[in-house]
């Protein structure tokens, strides 16, 4: 009997009606199971297809202490919602099983399944990482946290899935036992929600459960595997995956072996460096040719809003890194932009969701020659670097930017903060910044 057998005879939840969760109506409602529809909030945003698809659905939304949780048998729990809830930890005193889509998901699914999580350069990594394997000739599906909720990818025909994992979908998450899984990096992040650094790591270490080969980041051990699985390495040096100088030219390299000289992708910064060592490392059981890796970075341009680059207007080179939204990717940022000609101006600020920034301090007196903050944190990262800037939004920022800026140098907004407390979303900020650098006087 399959696992969907099993939730025939219970009483199901689905708590929090975002996208995975919604996700997860559509695929149990396909299935002929009927869940209720659990939701903090008094109007949820996917409320049109909910009443128009499902409208048979009992809905119980507005506060959780009306709901009743303790009276299912399984909830299945979007990441919006953190299993500390109060209301969420009485029911599973009383019994009732918590767990969320990617639990779901890895109950049912029997295809390969490879897992990418870390504080920074998920996104980059899995679509890349889809690419080689699709140039390697495997049909991918490609979802989680990058958007495909993870139980719509089932109903698509694919060889394997390629899966990127917040902490808090990793949370609710057991049984994966993905074929590889890597932790790209970890840095302070959602610090609004995690007790501690160490709370967050752990929540991220369960990508590892149950894998056959994990893949960790040489650089930062946090990353290596606590449960001892069977591992390999990436980093700049000393590592299984790494960078190593062949004809007078950087290459990624496998234990010293020169796989594909670094100038075949076009992704900026040494970080990008570390991402294509990761996939190569997460390709590791497929044994690709270099052709493989050659083809896939040469049509990978990166994604929207990573260290892109917008324009140049009067010598003056402007790069969006609005996804930025933590001081670990801010800083990487700043260090890969550093070799180039020119002064580094940055506009950054936002929200921190209480983040320590004081790691900010050093790469902004080293590498940033003029500092441009805004937003609800944009003072405490001012208060970093003596003459720094602040302004009241982000058309003023980059008109002060535009001002300040000489031919040569280098604009970026790399904000090392949410964007919630100005701006819907950190697209809507990243759009906002380069209208004004397009559109704004100058
Ligand atoms: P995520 O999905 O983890 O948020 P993205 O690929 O969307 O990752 O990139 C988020 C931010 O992190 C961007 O600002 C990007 O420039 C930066 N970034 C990408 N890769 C790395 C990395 N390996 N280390 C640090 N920062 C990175």
């Amino acid at each position: 009997m399959g696992y969907l057998d099993t939730l025939k005879d219970k009483r199901i939840a689905v708590l929090g009606l975002g996208i995975s969760g919604l996700g997860t109506v559509r695929f149990l409602h396909a299935h002929n199971l009927q869940p209720v529809l659990v939701d903090s909030r008094e109007q949820v945003p996917t409320q049109i297809w909910l009443d128009s698809h499902v409208p048979h659905l009992e809905q119980r939304f507005g506060p959780l202490a009306n709901a009743d949780l303790p009276s299912f048998d399984v909830i299945l729990i979007g990441p919006g919602l953190a299993l500390a809830t109060p209301e969420v930890q009485q029911a599973m005193s009383a019994g009732v099983e918590v767990i969320g889509d990617v639990e779901l998901f890895a109950r049912i699914n029997t295809k390969p399944v490879l897992a990418v999580t870390g504080s920074n350069g998920k996104s980059t990594v899995v679509s890349l990482l889809a690419n080689v394997l699709e140039c390697g000739g495997l049909h991918v599906g490609l979802g989680g946290n990058i958007g495909t909720a993870v139980l719509d990818l089932l109903a698509q025909d694919a060889d394997a899935y390629v899966l990127e994992l917040s902490s808090f979908q990793l949370e609710t998450t057991s049984s994966l036992k993905a074929k590889a899984a890597c932790i790209l990096n970890l840095c302070e992040d959602h610090m609004d929600r995690y007790d501690d650094m160490a709370g967050y790591i752990d929540a991220k270490q369960r990508i590892y459960q149950g894998c056959e080969l994990a893949i960790f980041n040489a650089s930062d051990k946090d990353t290596v595997p606590a449960n001892g699985a069977e591992a390999l390495s990436f980093a700049l040096d000393n590592a299984d995956y790494h960078i190593t100088q062949h004809d007078g030219e950087a290459y990624f390299a496998f234990q010293g072996k020169p796989i594909l000289p670094c100038s075949k992708t076009v992704l900026p910064g040494s970080h990008n460096r570390l991402n294509v060592l990761a996939v190569m490392a997460m390709c590791h059981s497929c044994e690709f040719d270099a052709g493989v890796f050659e083809r896939a970075l040469s049509e990978f341009k990166g994604l929207d809003h990573r260290c892109q680059y917008v324009d140049t207007i009067k010598g003056v080179r402007y790069f969006n890194d609005s996804k930025a939204t933590n001081v670990g990717a801010t800083i990487a940022a700043i260090n890969g932009l550093a070799d180039e000609p020119g002064r580094l101006l940055l506009i950054a600020g936002g929200d921190a969701k209480g983040a320590d920034l004081s790691p900010l301090r050093e790469p902004l007196a080293q590498y940033v020659d003029e500092l441009i903050c805004l937003g609800k944190d944009g003072g405490a990262i001012a208060a970093l670097k003596a003459g720094s800037h602040t302004v009241a939004d982000m058309a003023q920022a980059v008109r002060l930017a535009k001002s300040l800026a000489q031919p040569q140098d280098i604009v970026l907004l790399a904000p090392a903060c949410a964007s919630l407390d100005m701006y819907a979303n950190y697209m809507v900020r990243g759009n906002d910044f380069a209208h004004n650098v397009q559109e704004g006087e100058l």
